[in-house]
């Protein structure tokens, strides 16, 4: 199986910290997840482009013939510089502004998806001022719980996201009298980094009880979406590089109950890009004290922000020092004045020296895209394996 690969010698002259995307890992991720929707002519995976805008990645997301989801106007520029056909953006978002859906109507995305009756209201309205008519769908909040960390699940009843289930009927109702909203399905997304492919389950058995109250009232959906958030290894990822899409579609297969002519769409991000991606940094300063040993590195949570957010681990590799029969234990620790400026504690590496390059793993997801200014720091470039060599 692959593993990603870093070109070493050829990272001697690029600033750190930089992300560094294998694109072999991308495309053989891409084709695995290919592989397992031609099975069904009415599968469609949209990129979630939040977990990674990158242009150069997004061309061979593309060429991969996958759609796109964007919960921005930005995004949506950003996927049309990329290439990406406008017919295959869904839009997600809880708060569009104006020019957002203003953007999505003059460019004919596929859908809107509408979290609630005040934005329905504004899309019809624009909507009519330019005499469109806008493809909708209803992100209803199915009330499934996700087993992941608590500021990544989305779809409980105590979440922000989407419209409540016992108002479903109405705000259908209410878009089928509007003249320029087309109401074509329902969208659901119950969070991230999810592995229990129970979780998806529960999801494909709430649309079932969905439909079933729809069906009984007449009402017909053409497009069922999903949403994203299958998790991938972060513990293993070189063992691990290509998450288990033959898993994940085969629950919607068999438990989710279609009728004649639905699509089901999907919106993955994290689980299509995060393996493909490091973020290499240089070690600045080995410093040890009484207790503890420091790799103080020059990445920092302004470059990769997810151990500070979310308590995320992400593996750590010394792509310098040789490995080594008794490694020692440090704390990876970036240059911001925060203690939460922590990529990893105790974490067993080879004797690490002033000058070594780092690879923080599986860090293609949520990783450039999320990069701040704070400090007055540069953002982190992004490279391909293709550009180096
Ligand atoms: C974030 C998001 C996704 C992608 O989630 P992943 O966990 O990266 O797969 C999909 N759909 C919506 C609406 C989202 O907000």
């Amino acid at each position: 199986m692959a593993t990603i690969a870093f070109p070493v010698e050829r990272f001697a002259d690029i600033r750190t910290p930089f992300y560094y995307y294998d694109t072999n890992i991308l495309r053989q991720t891409l084709d695995a997840i290919n592989t397992e929707i031609k099975k069904h002519d009415n599968y469609f995976v949209h990129f979630a482009v939040k977990a990674n805008a990158n242009l150069k990645v997004l061309k061979v997301i593309n060429e991969a013939g996958l759609g796109i989801d964007c919960v921005s106007g930005g995004e949506i520029e950003q996927v049309l510089k990329a290439g990406f056909p406008a017919n295959k953006i869904v839009f997600a978002g809880v708060g569009k502004s104006d020019w957002e859906i203003e953007l999505g109507l003059d460019k004919n995305i596929f859908c809107f998806n509408v979290e609630s009756i005040p934005e329905l209201e504004v899309i019809n309205e624009i909507a009519q001022r330019k005499g469109k008519v806008a493809t909708i769908c209803f992100r209803i909040n199915p009330n499934v719980g996700a087993h992941t960390h608590a500021h990544i699940t989305t779809g409980l009843a105590e979440n922000k996201f989407g419209i409540d289930m016992q108002d479903m009927e109405k705000v259908i109702h209410l878009a089928q009298e509007m003249k320029n909203v087309q109401f074509k399905g329902l969208h659901f997304h119950i969070g991230s980094q999810i592995l229990e492919m129970d979780d998806f389950i529960a999801l494909a058995h709430r649309i079932n009880e969905l439909q079933d109250r729809l069906e009984a009232q007449g009402i017909h959906i053409d497009i069922i979406n999903v949403g994203g958030g299958l998790g991938v290894d972060y513990a293993d990822p070189q063992g691990n590089p290509i998450p288990n899409f033959k898993d994940y579609f085969t629950v919607y297969e068999k438990y989710l109950k279609l009728r004649p002519g639905q699509t089901v769409h999907f919106e993955l991000g994290r689980a299509v890009v995060a393996q493909c991606g490091a973020l290499i940094t240089k070690v600045n300063y080995v410093k040890e004290n009484a207790i503890k040993r420091f790799a103080i590195v020059d990445a920092g949570f302004t470059d990769l922000i997810r151990p500070a957010l979310y308590d995320a681990h992400h593996r750590i590799i010394n792509l310098t020092a040789e490995s080594s029969l008794d490694p020692l234990k440090y704390d990876v620790v970036g240059p911001i004045c925060e203690s939460s400026d922590t990529f990893d504690k105790d974490i067993l590496l080879p004797k690490t020296h002033r000058g070594d390059l780092l690879a923080i793993l599986s860090a293609g997801a949520y990783g450039e895209i999320m990069a701040s200014l704070y400090n007055c720091r540069k953002l982190p470039e992004g490279y391909t394996d293709e550009e180096l060599r």
